[in-house]
């Protein structure tokens, strides 16, 4: 399995397991169990995910030790704040039925319930954050959807600076500006909807891309984000598409296919403003 090393010295597979609209119960247990049959071995899950518990068993029932599996969770939107987080960090291990947690996420810089105060809330998330970190609950710290101003705005408080901002990322969803500022300040990018919530494969550029290397469009979706050094986080329920997915270390796409991709349109759907949504 492929790693990216952290800014604290840890390793990240560059490939994990999605599970957002991942129905908790049966269905969770056994993409989970796909996954780790397959040969994941980094899971992303999230509290507002309401599926943390069947992540938690179907880690348990694959009798893969803990300590090889690299997963991830989030805090929930409502839970900004020290003592909140302080909370919701307690029930995400209990759901999980784990006594820590890889990397540990702030899922939305400034939701709805919190948007009055979001600078003093997310300070006080990260103050919480910072002390699972110095106590082992958590190996890494990051956020996720934050842009500069987010990041800027926690750094005046924050001791540790974030190791992670994972963000919307997929041939057409460069975030160009975003992600240089995040490498300069020494984070790791992780891609989410790296399928474009599936409706990137569809598209003739990447279509075009896979039929040149006999692979599907989910394949080379990965490929060229994994080539820009982004860890990656498909989401799929069914076992074949689980294993394809995973098939992406074996080929690269030549200098001419990474220049196509890079100057695709977003084909998908513009990225929320994160200051803007009514979650
Ligand atoms: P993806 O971009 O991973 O796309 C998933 C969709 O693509 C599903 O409909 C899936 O179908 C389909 N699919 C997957 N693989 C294949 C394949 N090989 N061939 C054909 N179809 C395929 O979706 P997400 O938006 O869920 O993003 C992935 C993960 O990123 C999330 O699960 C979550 O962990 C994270 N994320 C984080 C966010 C955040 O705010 N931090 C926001 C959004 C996502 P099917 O399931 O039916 O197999």
């Amino acid at each position: 399995m492929q790693k990216i090393t952290l800014s604290n010295g840890v390793e990240i597979p560059q490939i994990g397991f999605g599970t957002w609209q991942i129905p908790s119960g049966i269905v969770t247990r056994e993409s989970v169990g796909f996954a780790l049959r397959a040969g994941y071995r980094h899971i992303d899950t999230a509290a507002a995910y309401y599926n943390e518990q069947s992540v938690g068993e179907a880690i348990a029932e694959s009798g893969i030790d803990r300590s090889e599996i690299f997963l991830t969770t989030k805090l929930h939107n409502e839970e900004h704040g020290y003592d909140l987080t302080r909370a919701a960090f307690e029930k995400s291990l209990k759901a999980i039925s784990v006594d820590y947690i890889d990397l540990y996420l702030i899922h939305w810089p400034n939701p709805i319930a919190h948007r009055h105060h979001w600078q003093e809330a997310n300070a006080g998330s990260w103050r919480a954050m910072e002390e699972f970190y110095r106590a082992g609950l958590v190996k890494s710290i990051g956020v996720s959807n934050f842009a500069e101003r987010h990041i800027e705005e926690l750094m005046k408080s924050a001791v540790i600076a974030p190791m992670v901002n994972q963000i919307r990322l997929f041939a057409g969803e460069r975030q160009e500006a975003l992600v240089s500022y995040c490498r300069r300040m020494g984070m790791v990018l992780e891609a989410y909807s790296p399928l474009g919530t599936g409706n990137l494969l569809k598209n003739e550029t990447i279509a075009a891309v896979a039929k040149a290397h006999g692979l599907s469009a989910a394949q080379i979706s990965l490929r060229y984000l994994i080539e820009r050094g982004f860890v990656v986080l498909p989401k799929s329920i069914r076992e074949a598409t689980i294993a394809e997915n995973l098939r992406i270390f074996d080929f690269s796409l030549t200098a001419e296919e990474m220049e196509m991709l890079d100057r695709m349109e977003n084909s998908v759907s513009a990225t929320h403003n994160p200051d803007e949504t009514t979650f």
